[in-house]
């Protein structure tokens, strides 16, 4: 194989997006991880590519909305050149409201969502009805937004590095730098510029609901994958002794998604995961110029929406790497 243009360090969704942008781009492109593709916490289960609140509009928020419109056709072009499924589908979102308080706001977020999505999904309060995939309502009343998809995490994961590979790159356990050079190490290249890790647990449930919306309820996420399971996540624990355990904490998870959902009840639990969210100080994503690796670049700090931002993280650490156009929010600077 050539020498490569690039290097990139980390085979989770981040480095393998930048990977891929990169070959998409021409160059060839090398990627190195010493335990391999997925096993950090892009290896998970979940799946939500959700946005975030309508409103107080800022850089994140700008960027991951132009990420969830590029993912249709990016999962597409993954799949098509890696031959796998990546599970993604833009089924929408439905979100039970508590309380007349709730309703207000979500009404308010509908005019909110109008004008800031340009028309290219859609917000909107609507009546829940009783049956089927549909959840309980103390309102009778549900958000339902066209803008969120689903995919299957670890599976995605590894077609991005089947579709590196079809593009001519490489993935290596272990090699030297070759080109410009690409960190992307998760939780422990955050820990080395300062910031942190945040566990999460999640469980995988047989549960036939392909093709239904996704749901969140009581800060969960409820995603029915089309392969005939629901995954359910997730814990969030800033103090943690063993990364990669799952303990009474996802327990509580599953009960409350059972009360949140009581179709659920009874369905079978297929796996339990636990991984470590890479989380910056600011918690906004930390892409550019490495802070303390001079010369070399880093894309780190999806915390809880990696997957959602992969798309548009790769394409901007591209042009800036190849090209040197930098077009990176700049909240986003280590
Ligand atoms: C329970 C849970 C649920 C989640 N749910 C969602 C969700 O619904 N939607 C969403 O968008 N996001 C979700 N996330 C977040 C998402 O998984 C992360 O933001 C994303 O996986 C981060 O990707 P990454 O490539 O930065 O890190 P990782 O996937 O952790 O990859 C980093 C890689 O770097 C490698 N590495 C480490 N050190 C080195 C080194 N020195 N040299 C080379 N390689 C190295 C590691 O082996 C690892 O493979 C969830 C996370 C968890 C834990």
């Amino acid at each position: 194989m050539a020498t490569a243009d690039v290097t990139v360090m980390g085979a989770g969704v981040f480095g393998l997006s930048v990977a891929y942008a990169c070959a998409r781009k021409g160059a060839v492109v090398r990627v190195i991880d010493p335990h391999g593709v997925a096993s950090g916490s892009s290896g998970g289960l979940v799946g939500a590519l959700a946005p975030h609140v309508p409103e107080n509009w800022n850089d994140k928020k700008a960027f991951q909305f132009e990420s969830l419109i590029m993912a249709e056709a990016f999962w597409r072009d993954v799949a098509d050149l890696s031959g796998v499924d990546v599970g993604y589908a833009r089924s929408g979102r439905l979100q039970p409201l508590a309380d007349a308080r709730a309703v207000d706001l979500a009404r308010a977020r509908a005019q909110t969502a109008n004008a800031l999505w340009q028309g290219k999904a859609q917000w909107e309060v609507i009546a829940s009805g009783q049956a089927g995939w549909m959840p309980p309502s103390p309102t009778g009343l549900v958000v339902h937004d066209t803008l969120s998809a689903l995919i299957h995490p670890r599976r995605a994961t590894r077609a991005l590095a089947d579709a590196v590979i079809a593009l001519g790159g490489e993935i290596l356990a272990d090699g030297d730098h070759q080109g410009k050079v690409v960190w992307a190490t998760g939780w422990p290249g955050m820990q080395e510029i300062g910031g942190n890790g945040v566990k999460g647990q999640a469980a995988l449930l047989r549960f036939d609901a392909a093709g239904q919306p996704q749901l969140f309820a009581d800060s969960l996420h409820i995603i029915p994958h089309g392969d005939g399971t629901v995954a359910i996540g997730s814990t969030s624990e800033r103090e943690f002794d063993d990364p990669f355990s799952t303990d009474a904490a996802l327990d509580d998870v599953l009960e409350r998604a059972m009360l949140a959902f009581p179709i659920l009840h009874g369905a079978e639990v297929l796996e339990r995961w636990a991984g470590v969210r890479p989380r910056s100080k600011s918690r906004a994503p930390v892409l550019g110029a490495h802070p303390t690796r001079a010369g070399d670049y880093i894309a780190n700090g999806g915390f809880k929406i990696g997957f959602g931002i992969a798309p548009k993280v790769g394409a901007v650490m591209a042009n800036l790497v190849l090209d040197g156009d930098d077009q990176i929010p700049e909240g986003f600077r280590a």
